[in-house]
């Protein structure tokens, strides 16, 4: 499936990447089959995300205008969704934009909020990522860097955004879109990550590691 545009019906949730990235089958069954249970660690995180995102969409500060909870999207790549934070942070750089109602020009900073600390992984940097691509799309202006901001640790970590990185995750989103057009739903392996997955049970990943067949016959064994 290849196109240079998409429709709004067909945008994937920008926030999907993060499940993408940490297992694909996993995106697949939320996304493709809309099957979802919360575990401890999503309800905490979906908590501080209600927190971010208060009524108080816009605040400013000396040379930074704060936008909380903004909607974003991307016709190119074919996604939509919510940034936490926006910052515009006033530049003297000609590549600036400029915002209605406030004097000069900004840089555009994306700030993710997530719960925890830092990960190994590279699922929250790609959803920074796609934030960036949304913006520069929107704005018309290249945005090389952003911030994710960890409950634990309660403070930012810089995240610079690369052309590599946004390639990354526009392939990425492309490979997502098959899945949803294709229904397919890939099997994973059983690793680490399925102890902290909200849906080990739904999934059984143990199923998918050994020859279903064998599987089921050994289970209703065991019932007998
Ligand atoms: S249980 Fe493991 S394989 Fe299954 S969706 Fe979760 S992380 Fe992926």
């Amino acid at each position: 499936m290849s196109q240079t545009e998409y429709e709004e019906s067909e945008y994937l949730m920008l926030s999907g990447i993060q499940h993408f990235f940490y297992c694909k089958r996993q995106w697949a069954l939320i996304h493709v089959e809309q099957v979802w249970q919360d575990n401890e660690y999503t309800v905490i995180g979906n908590e501080i995300h209600e927190r971010v995102h208060d009524p108080e969409l816009k605040e400013t500060r000396k040379n930074v205008v704060t936008i909380r909870g903004m909607r974003v999207s991307s016709r190119t790549i074919g996604i939509s969704g919510e940034c936490d934070v926006v910052e515009f942070i006033r530049t003297n750089e000609d590549d600036g934009v400029s915002i209605q109602g406030y004097p000069g020009l900004y840089r555009i900073y994306p700030v993710e909020y997530k719960r925890g600390k830092p990960k190994s992984g590279v699922e929250d940097v790609m959803q920074l990522v796609l934030e960036a691509i949304c913006l520069e799309e929107i704005f018309g202006t290249t945005v090389s860097e952003g911030a994710l901001f960890y409950d634990k640790i309660k403070r930012r970590q810089r995240v610079e955004i690369t052309v590599d990185m946004k390639d990354q995750a526009r392939q990425a989103v492309k490979e997502m879109h098959h899945l949803m057009y294709s229904h397919h739903v890939p099997i994973q392996k059983h690793s680490k990550k399925c102890d902290n997955c909200s849906l080990i049970e739904l999934c059984i990943p143990e199923m998918q590691k050994q020859d279903p067949e064998k599987y089921i016959a050994n289970y209703i064994g065991e019932l007998l």
